[in-house]
């Protein structure tokens, strides 16, 4: 039987490997970390707060084929809140909630239905946003001679200030995680193609109903295991050696593991680390990728102030706050009583699961048991700006007093909440930087090796860095794999 070596057990390593194990190929797949997930990942309950923190709002889309393939094998599909159709609430300077709420009818009608009844642009505006999208509604996309930016493309399709303040600023960011001056349009437009000329289901937006590390990285190691693959934690690759048929990898623990196939699914950083001098010219270019960050702020506040999944913050830095007791539907009890010490997370695993599985509905915002266990309500709230590098350099209490500052602006029922626990977390390398240089060095599945092959949300997938580029990417090197095998 032939055997793979996967490195890396993100969702690139985790598309790959499960496929591969599906297929009745046998893996081992080295991860460096205690975990599978990569950088979707989630923090334990630690120090003075009190609750898990997940490291990005990881939003999943309906037209994440790859991504929900990936997941329904490991059978986490049940696991998400979907807006749909896709609803988008903004609070504006002042405490105006403004909307953009799609209706139940065939893309891209129900997206036109949603902007024409929308009271979040002015209607000169509207015209101008429907005009522009109808650019990405077949391939080739439409785009006048030299627009090669998304800034370019605002302005040549006069985009008025509060369509750029509300939708394609934060959109961009969202999805590519770099300023609209660098990003390249062709990246948002197929991101824009799919979302809303496919199927109406295409634009739903999925929130977990876990923190993300015990949406899959159990899940996926138990699956690869009933499999017969092996999943080997902090196991990171330190060696790579690389000759015409044959490889070897030298791990932490200085075992070699070797295969018929090698598929490397790791960062770019890492990569250009390992690789070795062969010339390979696209090798050359894994350390010029760029790294662009994304800052969260995680708060639990004294009272509850929103009820929405997520709410945009019109005009803000941080451009989105995630409600994570709509999203994980907590209660309170339990998870939020704070003993005032650090403590573990109080539901094993399988019960946590098993209560999240079976309520799919918000829960209500009142805590039970926070503080002296005097039943006062609480709000656990996280903040998250993308294209970030200019917020990660900032120290804490500076971005808790904005992010602060930018909820009690826009929702005036924060402005008597105390926060009770905050935390910040700083993703310095949370994507690469997709610009019109770096698209030209992302590099393909197939490496020189004719066994050896990369994936990963960097490699050419033509998507984002996102769950779904790296799931695309995790899913084709399998291929690669099961073609070179046969
Ligand atoms: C804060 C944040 C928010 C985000 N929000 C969203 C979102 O809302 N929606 C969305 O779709 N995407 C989002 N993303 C992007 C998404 O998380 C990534 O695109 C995706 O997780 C990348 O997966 P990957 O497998 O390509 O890489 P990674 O997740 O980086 O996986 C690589 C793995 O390789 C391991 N590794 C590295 N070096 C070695 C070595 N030498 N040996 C062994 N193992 C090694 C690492 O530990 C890691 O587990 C977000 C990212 C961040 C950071």
């Amino acid at each position: 039987m032939p055997k793979v070596i996967v490195v890396g057990g993100g969702y690139a390593g985790m598309a790959a490997s499960t496929a591969l194990a599906e297929a009745g190929i046998a893996v081992d797949l080295l991860e460096s970390r205690g975990s599978l997930g990569g950088r979707a990942y989630s923090i334990p309950p630690s120090g003075p707060f009190p609750v898990p923190v997940d490291n990005g709002p990881h939003l999943f889309m309906g037209c994440y084929a790859e991504t929900l393939r990936m997941l329904h094998r490991i059978g986490a599909t049940d696991a998400f809140h979907w807006i749909d159709p896709l609803a988008l609430t903004w609070r504006t300077p002042g405490g105006k909630k403004v909307s953009l709420k799609c209706a139940p009818l065939p893309a891209p009608f129900h997206l036109a239905w949603g902007l024409f009844t929308s009271n979040a642009f002015p209607f000169k505006e509207k015209t101008s946003m429907a005009r522009a999208l109808s650019a990405f509604s077949k391939k080739p996309f439409r785009l006048s001679p030299g627009v090669q930016t998304v800034a370019q493309f605002l302005d040549a399709t006069a985009q008025g200030p509060l369509s750029r303040e509300r939708f394609w600023v934060p959109l961009c960011g969202s999805v590519m995680n770099v300023s609209p001056a660098v990003a390249p349009i062709g990246g948002l437009g197929e991101v824009l193609h799919r979302v809303f000329f496919g199927n109406r289901r295409d634009s739903a937006m999925g929130v977990a109903r876990l923190p993300l590390g015990d949406l899959v990285s159990e899940k996926a190691r138990r699956y690869l295991e009933e499999k017969g693959s092996r999943v080997l934690l902090h196991e990171g690759v330190q060696e790579l050696t690389l000759n015409e048929k044959t490889f070897g990898v030298k791990t932490r623990s200085g075992a070699v593991w070797t295969g018929d196939a090698l598929v490397l699914a790791i960062p770019p950083s890492s990569l250009s680390a390992l690789w070795p001098r062969d010339g390979w010219e696209a090798a050359a270019h894994f350390s010029q990728m760029g790294k662009s960050s994304i800052v969260s702020v995680h708060v639990i506040l004294s009272k509850p102030v929103m009820g929405e999944h997520l709410l945009g913050l019109s005009g803000a830095r941080f451009e989105w706050v995630f409600n994570r007791n709509a999203n994980w539907a907590w209660n309170g009890k339990g998870l939020f009583k704070n003993t005032g010490t650090p403590h573990p997370d109080p539901l094993p695993q399988g019960e946590r699961e098993a209560r999240f599985n079976a309520s799919s509905t918000p829960s209500p915002l009142r805590g039970e048991g926070w503080g002296e266990g005097d039943g006062k309500d609480f709000q656990y709230l996280s903040f998250t700006a993308s294209a970030a590098d200019d917020l990660a350099r900032q120290k804490d209490p500076e971005l808790l007093s904005l992010a602060r500052r930018e909820l009690t602006d826009r929702c005036p029922a924060a402005k008597d909440a105390q926060v009770l626990h905050s935390k910040v977390t700083r993703e310095m390398a949370a994507t690469f930087v997709w610009s019109g240089e770096t698209e030209r060095l992302r590099p393909p599945c197939q490496t020189p090796y004719p066994n050896v092959f990369l994936a990963g949300d960097w490699t050419n997938t033509g998507l984002p860095a996102t769950l779904e580029g790296a799931c695309l990417s995790g899913r084709r090197a399998a291929e690669k794999v099961r073609a070179y095998l046969s």
